[in-house]
């Protein structure tokens, strides 16, 4: 049985030792790396990044909520609408409410990415707290067909509508210590669900790479109640279904 892990969020350009962190994850396997954007600045690395590691690193633009008051948007939404043609998604972007940032501001640019996203039929890579339904619905009513809603813990019943419309949830780390994740976790089908690290973020004061993206997959396997060597496949399958990869040899393409 091989393990093959897809790390489908990673924000690799703000990782202090990025190559270490890349053959780190090569030996711990991790097939393929996605790396999300988050200004038009950091859009620009993980895209140089997504060109060094050909073929390993993949890279999504955004603009992330917590952005959006240092930003001119004219010239990120520009910026996006040239490089969304030679990325795999559009994100990370989506809704914060906990933090101060205009409401209305923030849905107006989640609006905007998302509109983007439809027309050019890619998907969407979402961050939402305290905000879940609010942006599950936008990503609806906008009419986007791909969406995976990053480290899911919003409500049951928003689940169910990610679920029923084929919608994906990625689990993080924290799906070994986080009850509002992991009740997700448990609720949602396994062909609902894909891995990620979204490294460097530290998870009980521990800060993580884009291996971790195994040890969300260990955790999945244990709320789930299956053995890992189940699922891997399964999660790999979801992961190449919603971002249009093929598993090829050992790795992805
Ligand atoms: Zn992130």
């Amino acid at each position: 049985m091989i393990i093959r892990v897809v790390d489908v969020h990673s924000h690799l350009d703000e990782i202090a030792d990025v190559h270490g962190a890349i053959a780190k994850a090569k030996s711990s396997n991790v097939v393929a790396i996605i790396a999300v954007g988050t200004c038009k600045e950091s859009n620009v690395k993980v895209a140089r990044f997504s060109e060094m590691y050909k073929g390993y690193v993949y890279h999504a633009i955004g603009i992330h909520p917590w952005n959006l008051e240092s930003l001119d948007l004219g010239e990120e939404f520009e910026f996006l609408r040239a490089a969304s043609r030679s990325c795999i998604g559009l994100g990370e972007v989506g809704l914060d409410y906990r933090i101060k940032t205009d409401r209305d501001l923030q849905r107006k640019v989640f609006s905007e990415v998302l509109g983007i996203a439809e027309s050019r039929k890619l998907p969407v890579i979402i961050h939402a707290r305290a905000a879940w339904s609010d942006a599950y619905k936008m990503v609806k009513d906008i009419g986007v067909e791909k969406a995976v809603f990053h480290w899911f813990s919003g409500s049951d019943s928003v689940l169910k509508k990610i679920v029923r419309d084929g919608y994906l949830i990625s689990a993080t780390p924290a799906a070994s210590y986080s009850l509002t994740h992991i009740k997700a976790i448990r609720l949602a089908p396994i062909e609902s669900i894909i891995v990620e690290s979204d490294s460097p973020v530290s998870y009980r004061g521990v800060v993580s790479d884009p291996s971790w993206a195994v040890k969300s997959l260990e955790a999945v396997a244990k709320i789930k109640g299956v053995r890992i060597e189940d699922l891997v496949d399964k999660v790999l399958g979801n992961t190449c279904r919603i971002y249009g990869m093929k598993v090829h040899g050992w790795g992805v393409e």
